[in-house]
């Protein structure tokens, strides 16, 4: 049985300014180091400060192992698309992984299935070992209905089904309760498992037994220092998404310990 090495990635959304999103990363890599060897620390910066971020990365002493995503990704390689970010332009920066399909995209801008479809597959084709991270979960109301594991099937199909199997190695999945992002309601750990374990049985059946024991599954929801480690001792939770917790350099170093297992 391969071992998952845990990820803990921060989705700064849209905040910060230039100077708070430099000062923010010189903390994380700052309290995270002692935790890089055994544990994966991804930053999600907006857009427009990705390059600051990166270079604040790039010229860390000593160089540090935190890494550089992107909150979102255009699936078209260029053209007249208004305002979108192509995965080449993201890997020309130095990102090395994007997210897509986050519950603030389909919910808030409404994405859909085959859109976020096609984002993960262009991130995932883009080359460079550009990785994507996955995020995908269940409402409340389709919580309510017992329609958790529909849903999450529905969204993982969606977006996986016909992927060449090798991509999936740069695939990371994040199971999301979208009534637990930014709530401070948080799934307990036996449900997240339950969800998590129903995630990677699904990889067993799409992709096969070593595609599904290799792929991360990291769980987001209100993670905050005092949930992260019971979370993380769960057999099927490799890691975290993190929002508001991760706009705390304390409170975020203190979830990447609580990964390092
Ligand atoms: C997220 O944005 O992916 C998230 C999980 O947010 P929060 O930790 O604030 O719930």
């Amino acid at each position: 049985m391969p071992t998952r090495t845990p990820l803990v990635a921060g989705n700064w959304k849209m905040n910060t300014d230039r100077a708070g999103a430099i000062a923010l990363a010189r903390a994380v890599v700052e309290g995270s180091e002692k935790h890089t060897p055994r544990v994966e620390v991804a930053l999600y910066p907006p857009f427009v400060y990705l390059d600051a971020v990166g270079a604040t990365l790039r010229e860390s002493i000593p160089a540090t192992k935190v890494t550089l995503g992107a909150q979102d990704v255009y699936h078209e390689k260029n053209g007249a698309f208004t305002g979108e970010i192509s995965a080449a332009m993201l890997r020309d920066i130095g990102a090395t992984s994007v997210l897509t399909g986050h519950s603030e995209r389909r919910h808030v801008l409404h994405e859909s299935d085959e859109l976020i479809a096609k984002k993960t597959r262009a991130a995932l084709d883009a080359g460079g070992g550009l990785r994507c991270i996955l995020c995908i979960g269940e409402t409340l109301d389709q919580r309510q209905a017992g329609q958790t594991d529909a849903v999450n099937e529905r969204q993982l199909r969606s977006a996986l089904t016909g992927l060449p199997t090798p991509l999936l190695a740069q695939l990371v999945i994040a199971y999301e309760p979208v009534w637990a992002i930014g709530t401070g309601k948080t799934a307990t750990p036996a449900d997240a498992q339950a969800a998590h374990h129903f995630i990677r049985a699904l990889l067993n059946d799409l992709f096969g037994s070593s595609v599904a024991a290799a792929t991360r599954i990291l769980y987001g929801g209100s993670v905050k220092p005092d949930n992260a480690r019971d979370l993380f001792s769960q057999p099927d939770i490799d890691g975290g998404l993190i929002g508001g917790a991760s706009l705390n350099p304390a409170d975020f170093v203190a979830i990447v310990a609580a990964a390092d297992r």
